[in-house]
């Protein structure tokens, strides 16, 4: 069955929301007809300020011009994360967004890194991986000649007026009120309108929701079900606070460990965005939130905010002429800054899968069978941070250390445990790199490493180790302070 499309109707105002009227009005505008409802009453979830490198394609197909967009949203520079605390305490590594190396077709750069330990050459990973040592030297620039590979912080709610901007600017209309009522015709079970609290009826032949954890179209009308993951994401709460900026802005965000979850730190160019999410069952509220405003690096701007969630997903993204985006979706909780992306990457896939007389059902089979795939194998990754860890100094770590996990997850560590191979399946958006940069972060070192890399004699495994090293560090070297580069490049309020 093909149901025409003219009209697509975006429910919610949130990052989601935004990102999906201005994808769809600057790509479609012409051919549909786009309107967004949003209530001024209902605030937004006001996080999700982390992002990673997709967002650059996204901004590509917006033409949004970078320094524009940065001076814009108070943006900064992320090259990664800095996990601390996490595989033991007082430990630190990051998992940047870089590669470190050079592979070869037979195995990666990591069993060359392997091999050159074994023989006495002993530097650690981040020496031969650009991204790995800019973070370190908070330094950065956007080199036109071998870039780095990086991603933005940003303030969230800057973000959806910059991209409010963009959408209207489109022809997006934008409705202002509160949806009462999600009304299904009685044949079909699809949405026919949406009710607001002014009686305004919003009709439309395609719906977009992006209403947040409510999910008030994909649960509240059409009731899909969810698939809680709780079990091995186990934390359900996050507490969020802003602070002054009292230090230049690092290049990385920070995600520091504590008895039952863990703290971020997001650096503005004029604020910090922090907050700890944990789990309620092993954590009181009162505790946290005293942890969190222990460990704040400047004074709080506001009061802390509680957000509740589950961690899971829909059972179905998209069920008949409903797609549901955002948190509206689903939450893994955001350790490795995922969510955005999600929207993103939905958001590409359903473009992709129109066409000029509508919209055929398998159009929504295939798209829940490939954002299945995408979720579960991100899903697996942050588990990932949780189990292999040598903490055990609290009932929740000792939980995370014992509890059983997904399948293709053990297999993907057993396989890099006994020989440091990782695969990148099914079109997973975490690549070997990612994965070998947090396995061995968390404490895995591999047993054994690739044939290929004891191929060369000790001579030429000093030099091709050295090359690298070098070659990054004068990478490196050249590089002004993250700070600097801010302030001539992006300064906020510029634009
Ligand atoms: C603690 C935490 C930290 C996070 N950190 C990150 C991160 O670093 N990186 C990342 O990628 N993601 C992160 N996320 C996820 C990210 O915040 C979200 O994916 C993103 O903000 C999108 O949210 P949303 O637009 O789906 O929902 P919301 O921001 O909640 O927006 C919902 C919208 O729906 C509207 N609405 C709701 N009900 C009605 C109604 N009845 N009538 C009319 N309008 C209505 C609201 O007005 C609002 O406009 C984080 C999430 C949490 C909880």
């Amino acid at each position: 069955m093909t149901y025409p499309v003219k009209k697509i109707v975006i429910a919610g105002g949130g990052t989601a929301g935004w990102m999906a009227a201005a994808l769809l009005g600057k790509t479609l505008g012409k051919r549909y007809e786009i309107v967004l409802v949003e209530s001024d009453e209902i605030p937004t979830v006001g996080v999700g300020e982390a992002t990673i490198p997709p967002l650059q394609t996204f901004h590509k197909m917006l033409d949004v011009p970078e320094r524009e967009f940065m001076s814009a949203v108070n943006a900064t520079f992320k090259l990664g994360i800095s996990f601390e605390n996490w595989k033991e305490l007082g430990h630190r590594y990051i998992h940047s967004f870089g590669y470190a190396g050079k592979d070869c077709w037979a195995c990666q750069f990591v069993h060359f890194w392997l091999a050159a330990k074994r023989r006495g050459i002993n530097f650690p990973y981040s020496d031969y991986c650009a991204e790995l040592l800019a973070a370190e030297e908070s330094k950065f620039a956007v080199l036109s000649k071998a870039p780095m590979n990086y991603a933005y912080h940003l303030d969230a709610g800057l973000y959806a007026k910059y991209l409010r901007k963009i959408s209207e600017a489109a022809g997006v209309i934008r409705v202002e009120g509160k949806i009462n009522t999600v009304s299904l015709n009685h044949d079909s079970g699809f949405i026919d309108s949406l009710v607001l609290e002014s009686e305004q009826r919003v009709s439309g032949d395609f719906f977009i929701d992006c209403t947040g954890f409510r999910g008030l179209l994909i649960d509240g009308a059409l009731n899909v079900g969810f698939e809680d993951w709780s079990h091995w994401l186990p934390c359900d709460s996050a507490l969020a606070v802003q602070t002054q900026m009292h230090e230049a802005p690092v290049p990385y965000t920070r995600s520091i460990a504590h008895k039952a979850g863990w703290q971020w730190r997001i650096p503005l160019q004029t604020r910090v965005g922090n907050g700890l999410v944990y789990s309620s069952k092993f954590w009181n509220d009162g505790e946290a939130e005293a942890t969190l405003m222990d460990n704040l690096s400047g004074d709080a701007i506001n009061a802390a905010k509680i957000i509740r969630f589950r961690t899971g997903t829909r059972r179905k993204h998209w069920h008949k002429n409903c797609l549901a985006l955002g948190l509206s979706s689903g939450f893994l909780e955001p350790l490795e800054s995922t969510s955005i992306h999600l929207i993103q990457k939905s958001l590409v896939r359903l473009v992709q899968l129109l066409s000029v007389d509508g919209i055929n059902l398998s159009s929504e089979k295939e798209f829940n069978q490939q954002t299945k795939v995408d979720v579960e194998r991100i899903r697996d990754f942050i588990i990932l941070h949780y189990k292999v860890t040598d903490r055990s100094d609290s009932e929740f770590w000792r939980y995370c250390q014992n509890m059983e996990i997904p399948p293709a997850l053990e297999q993907k560590i057993n396989l890099f445990r006994a020989n440091g191979t990782v695969f990148k399946v099914d079109n997973e958006l975490f690549g070997e790199e990612s994965w070998v940069q947090v396995m061995m972060g968390q404490g895995i070192i591999p047993s054994s490493y690739h044939p290929a890399a004891d191929l060369l004699s000790d001579q030429e495994m000093t030099d091709f180790m050295a090359a690298i090293r070098s070659s990054m560090h004068r990478k490196v070297q050249g590089l002004p302070s993250h700070g600097d580069f801010l302030n001539h490049y992006c300064r906020y309020g510029n634009s």
